[in-house]
């Protein structure tokens, strides 16, 4: 390992009280979307820490975007320090948003308790324990390397659990995420110390309604029954399309592996009369021949196979019933679309990652996929900025989980990762080995 290496090694080891106590700081902001709880405190917090490390530090709302208002404004941060001469930015992005603690907690979700070598709490690994290790793994580089070159940043964004809209694709839309402000990105998600994310699957969510005649309930030969016709609908997806999709195989490396391939995920179904609960009712329903029923389908897809032929085979799916099935008819509504993204393996990014761990675990890293989406594919999508991975510590399978946690010590490893993957991104020199 190259003085600077060795350097940063040493610095990030002596800042492990201050990532454990930036955690649990993070942690103690409710930050929970929906429906947007304490942004902007939280967001005050990472800007008033990052300006006294030197950073010019500016607030962006992302005004009139979906959630936003007075109540619960969508306040974004973004931090910028320059470097001594020219050269590339590099920026680390975490959102700073977590999902409701929802039931089956043994400690408080918000109050950041120290146990066992870990912090636990609401978005410790999904992703403040991220955000704090990027915080600390430039910090660090600052006091090691104080006369660098080009240009650091660090963002704390909104609403990634609701779509992103708020947050990175508000700043994106505004030049954030292009160059040449912006050359290298790494999004400190929890995909695991030693791996590399390069991108995600593509999303197709829609929204399909068969459509009936109403008549009395005792005499359903005198309507159409919707609900029978998304019956059919059903036993057609379950014998074309399930089967076909399981066999479509992807050269991207999704972890985990059953969702290397192609899949559909039946989000939700509603025919006929609402639900008692869905209107506080508790008396009877009425007998009728339901003249509508919704279904809502979660399609995710691969790089290798086209948006337009993913519709497609849903659209023929529907089509055919038509031409075939007495008094069938449809409506087909789309809800979203996201394309697969992918970053190459060899690109300076993921390059520059791998080569950070390779000198902490002396092992080249795995590279994955992940089977949802994140912010990159705002990056990618609106930025136009292609030099872009997730890389952070955290254990992906507790994201969203009760006793949600972060190790302490994985905090570190991958905070040494991301300043030797910052050192290599800004002076371009690979450490002898
Ligand atoms: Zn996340």
């Amino acid at each position: 390992m190259d003085q600077v290496w060795a350097a940063l090694d040493r610095r990030v080891g002596e800042m492990t009280a201050e990532v454990v106590e930036l955690t649990r700081d993070l942690v103690r902001f409710p930050t929970v979307n929906p429906p947007g709880e304490a942004y902007t405190p939280c967001a005050e917090y990472v800007g008033r820490r990052l300006a006294r490390s030197g950073f010019d530090v500016r607030y962006i709302r992302g005004e009139a975007t979906p959630g936003d208002s007075d109540r619960y404004p969508r306040t974004n941060v973004v931090a910028r320090r320059e470097g001594r001469r020219a050269g590339p930015t590099v920026h680390f992005n975490s959102h700073i948003d977590v999902v409701e603690a929802g039931d089956g907690w043994t400690v408080d979700p918000f109050a950041g308790v120290v146990r066992d070598g870990k912090v636990f709490g609401r978005g410790t690994c999904d992703m403040k324990g991220g955000l704090a290790a990027s915080i600390v793994a430039v910090e660090a580089y600052l006091a090691v390397v104080p006369d660098f070159p080009g240009a650091i940043e660090i963002s704390g964004t909104v609403d990634e659990e609701s779509g992103g809209f708020g947050g990175v694709a508000y700043l994106a839309r505004q030049g954030f995420f292009s160059r040449p402000r912006v050359d290298h990105v790494i999004i400190p998600e929890p995909l695991n110390k030693d791996r590399i994310c390069l991108g995600h699957r593509g999303v197709w969510w829609a929204e399909i309604e068969t459509r009936g005649e109403i008549a009395h309930g005792s005499m359903p030969f005198l309507g159409d029954c919707a609900v029978r016709h998304m019956g059919a609908v059903l036993e057609a997806f379950e014998r074309e399309l399930f089967p076909a999709l399981d066999r479509r195989q992807t050269k991207m490396p999704v972890v985990p592996e059953g969702a290397r391939r192609s899949t559909i995920n039946l989000n939700s179904i509603h025919g006929g009369q609402m639900e008692a609960s869905a209107d506080d009712y508790t008396g009877l329903p009425s007998p009728n021949v339901p003249d509508s029923c919704r279904l809502t389908i979660d399609r995710r897809f691969l790089i290798e196979e086209d948006p337009t032929q993913v519709k497609g085979e849903v659209i023929a799916i529907l089509d055919r019933l038509k031409a075939t099935r007495p008094k069938f008819d449809y409506a087909l509504r789309e809800i979203m679309e996201v394309l697969p993204t992918m970053t190459e393996r060899d690109a300076p990014v993921a390059r520059a990652v791998a080569a950070g761990i390779e000198a902490v675990f002396g092992r080249a890293p795995e590279y994955v996929i992940s089977p949802g989406t994140y912010d990159q594919k705002h990056i990618a999508r609106i930025g136009h900025l292609h030099d872009c991975i997730a890389y952070g510590p955290g254990i992906l399978d507790l994201a969203h989980r009760p006793d949600e946690f972060i190790v302490i010590d994985d905090m570190i490893e991958s905070a040494r990762v991301m300043a030797f993957a910052l050192d290599r991104l800004l002076t371009g020199q690979a450490p002898p080995s």
